[in-house]
């Protein structure tokens, strides 16, 4: 029922002699459906399933992959849903708000304002309380612990890369919002005792919170990672000249739909980084998905 197996290809431009960079296509998992949230629904909502969940609280930014993933799933599964939004400066119908309010009703927006989104989840579980049925909350990014099974396939899929390609990756490169799937990524690399670093790039946390939140996922931290920050549109979300040229350039040159936000940020920061740190051997880069969002930006 889940396909959580993606194909792992050579790029074709190196930024040094001494790699062989790979890209792993997890943004072919799904169309609507960013990669590395397919899987963290593949344990998710099985779960909710078994547990006779009939609500959905829904908390995200109305501009976020993970609410309009969350949508799709929600209606296939029948459940019923309230989103907490946090309240944007401006609310304009585009991007993926206008694909996710194809899923769902004015009604079922709860609007919190910007000075209550710390306690945002509190809110949302005082709401869970007054529903007359069984409900669950899904905190932002999807990273609950009933996702990290799901999550952590990553990492048992490269293993079959490998197998199928017939080498093995010294370096993986992975972008992390919230940090779930870097985390799970870890712990699968660390289980499969898989010797390859992994280089975490940190869009939105920085390394103490990083690592805060490994601890409180997987309980002890690992040490196959390195942290990594971008050096460039530096703020998560914010995109510049230099991302839109290697957005334009990943088109160009590799035949790939990279987005901003996420996937061009990873191409670059990681090109960068193999090309400083003179890294040697078999690299793989992460695209997670997110090519829905690509028509909302201009890239002239
Ligand atoms: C959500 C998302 C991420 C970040 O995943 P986390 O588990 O929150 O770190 C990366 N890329 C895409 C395309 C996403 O939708």
């Amino acid at each position: 029922m889940w396909n959580l197996s993606s194909r792992v290809h050579c790029l074709n431009q190196f930024p040094d002699e001494k790699v062989s960079c790979y890209v792993k296509r997890d943004d072919e998992l799904g169309c609507g459906i960013s990669g590395s949230k397919l899987r963290k629904y593949a344990s998710l909502f099985p779960f909710l399933m078994a547990q006779g969940i009939k609500h959905l609280i829904i908390i995200a930014g109305h501009q976020s992959n993970n609410l309009l993933a969350a949508l799709q799933l929600a209606r296939e599964f029948k459940l019923k849903v309230t989103a907490f939004l946090i309240k944007p400066w401006k609310l304009e119908l585009q991007g993926n708000y206008k694909l996710s309010r194809l899923f769902l009703e004015e009604q079922e927006i709860v609007w919190i304002a910007r000075n209550d989104w710390p306690k945002v989840n509190e809110l949302a579980s005082d709401y869970l309380q007054t529903l007359n049925e069984p409900g669950f909350v899904l905190q932002e990014g999807a990273s609950v612990p009933q996702a990290m099974n799901g999550a952590s396939t990553l990492a048992d899929d490269i293993r079959i890369n490998e197998h199928i390609l017939g080498l093995a990756f010294q370096h993986v490169f992975i972008d992390a919002g919230t940090g779930f799937s870097a985390a799970a990524l870890i712990q699968g690399m660390a289980r499969l005792n898989h010797s390859a670093q992994i280089y975490v790039l940190l869009l939105a946390d920085d390394e103490a919170t990083f690592r805060n939140k490994l601890k409180q996922w997987l309980e002890l931290i690992p040490q196959n990672f390195l942290c990594f920050y971008p050096t460039t549109a530096k703020a998560f979300g914010s995109v510049n000249q230099t991302i839109k040229n290697e957005v334009k350039r990943l088109a160009r040159e590799e035949g790939i739909l990279a987005d901003p936000i996420y996937a061009a940020k990873l191409f670059y920061e990681s090109r960068n980084y193999i090309k400083n740190e003179q890294l040697e051997g078999n690299v793989l880069i992460i695209h997670s998905g997110g090519t829905l969002t690509m028509p909302g930006f201009d890239y002239k």
